[in-house]
């Protein structure tokens, strides 16, 4: 109820989005484009900065920010642009760049008050209604589908709409997926925690990789001339390292990796370590009058720096789905439905190699063979790249054929 009593109730909408960061905004924004009324919901006030997580931006989410016209305010943010990424492994070295995807050769690494907030706009301009600090408590239900949200506002008010379809995008803990009760259909527990922090005065030509026992440390530009530099860590020591971060980042740094422990110091930290784990697992996409969409349907470890990339892919295949299920009248589930194949068809490969990539382990011996006969061969490391960009299917990189080219020293770009 509202500070006078009384329940505010909206229009009904076409489709109600709940969270409006990179999946939330993104789905909003291509729903609206495509001339639909769309309400969207956050519990958050915004501009506002997302402290639990990382946020390299692939070259396929980048090309993905290209094609809805974004690419550009990327660019004008500061944001730089990232095309050498290096791969210490102790013993040697690697250096390249991941294939392009549609064009795009780059990366980004842009912070998420920038990010989220960008798509944000892109969405209103698009006429989406957004409402922040709208907390979603409540679904509305007719005839065994959802039919609509409560929730409550900044000043203790309740508010309600109906919809058509009612989107999840409300991130790993989802609400909206609790409330329908979606299935998980995988789940695997916490292999690896990340701590990170940002640096003035730390220069950073790339996106820098260095894979040690039980650690990824890393290093990316970002915006403001900062950069963000951290490390994957092994589940079991995880909590201990994040409890003593202030001392223990830069004694594994020394430990580890040496060159960078000296860039650490002679930088400027700007801010505090921040710290995340999270389980990877996958839930049913669809139900009658629901859709999740972003790690609320399917959260990656965050190894591999997918998740964002993968929110903007999600948003074009279930904005597509559900303006054609719009249209499909009385048949709208079913034809929503075909989301959860295609979302799975393109990211199960790389969940299941970010869930092994994630137990931070020796890799077998056939693989650190591979990884031997890499110096030298451009094409090959660029590829293998590439698989983390997502421009280059995992399959595709460990296929048989590619590893004995490879062996042989004759890879050439699949
Ligand atoms: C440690 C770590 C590092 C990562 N690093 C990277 C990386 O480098 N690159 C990358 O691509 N991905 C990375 N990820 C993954 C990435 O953060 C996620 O994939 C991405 O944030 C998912 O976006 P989303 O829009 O689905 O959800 P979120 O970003 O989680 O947004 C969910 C939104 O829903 C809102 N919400 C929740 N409940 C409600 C409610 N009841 N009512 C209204 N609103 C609600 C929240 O306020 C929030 O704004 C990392 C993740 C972790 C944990």
């Amino acid at each position: 109820m509202g500070a006078s009593g009384v329940m505010a109730q909206r229009q009904a909408y076409d489709v109600i989005i709940v969270g409006a960061r990179c999946a939330g905004s993104a789905t909003a924004m291509l729903m609206a484009r495509r001339g639909h009324s769309v309400l969207l919901l956050d519990a958050d006030r915004f501009p506002s900065d997302f402290e639990a997580s990382t946020h390299l931006l692939w070259q396929s989410g980048a090309a993905r920010l290209a094609k809805w016209g974004l690419l550009d305010r990327l660019r004008e943010t500061g944001c730089p642009s990232i095309r050498k990424i290096t791969l210490d492994l102790a013993v040697m070295s690697l250096e390249g760049n991941a294939p392009a995807a549609d064009g795009i050769d780059e990366a980004f690494c842009p912070r998420r008050l920038v990010l989220d907030e960008l798509l944000l706009e892109a969405a209103q301009e698009a006429g989406v209604e957004f409402h922040q600090e709208s907390r979603v408590r409540e679904l509305i239900m007719q005839d065994g589908r959802v039919h609509g949200v409560r929730w409550t506002t900044a000043d203790g008010g309740t508010e309600e709409a109906t919809c058509r379809m009612l989107i999840g995008a409300d991130g790993a803990s989802s609400p909206v997926a609790k409330m329908v009760d979606a299935p998980v259909l995988d789940e695997h527990p916490r292999h690896e925690g990340i701590i990170w922090a940002y640096f003035d005065n730390f220069p950073a030509e790339g996106m820098e990789f260095y894979s040690r026992p039980r650690r990824m440390l890393m290093v990316y530009p970002t915006n403001n001339g900062q950069s963000l530099v951290g490390s994957c860590v092994h589940q079991e020591d995880y909590a201990e390292v994040a409890r003593e971060a202030d001392t223990r980042m830069l004694e594994e740094f020394e430990a580890l990796a040496p060159s960078l422990a000296a860039r650490t110091r002679q930088a400027t930290q700007s801010s505090r370590w921040l710290t995340r784990s999270t389980k990877g697992f996958r839930r049913q996409a669809t139900g009658p009058g629901w859709a999740l969409v972003g790690d609320a349907g399917l959260t990656m470890d965050p190894i591999t720096a997918a998740g964002i990339s993968n929110a903007f892919r999600d948003a074009d295949l279930l904005s597509a789905a559900v303006h054609d299920g719009l249209a499909a009248g009385a048949d709208i589930d079913a034809v929503v439905a075909r989301f959860q194949d295609e979302r799975d068809a393109v990211s199960i490969p790389l969940y299941e190699f970010a869930k092994e990539s994630s137990k931070l382990e020796p890799p077998p011996q056939p693989i650190m063979d591979l990884f031997g006969a890499l110096p030298g061969q451009q094409d090959a490391i660029d590829q293998y790249f590439g698989v983390f960009a997502q421009t280059v299917p995992v399959s595709e990189f460990f296929a048989e054929a590619n590893f004995v080219r490879i062996m042989s020293g004759q890879s050439q770009t699949a």
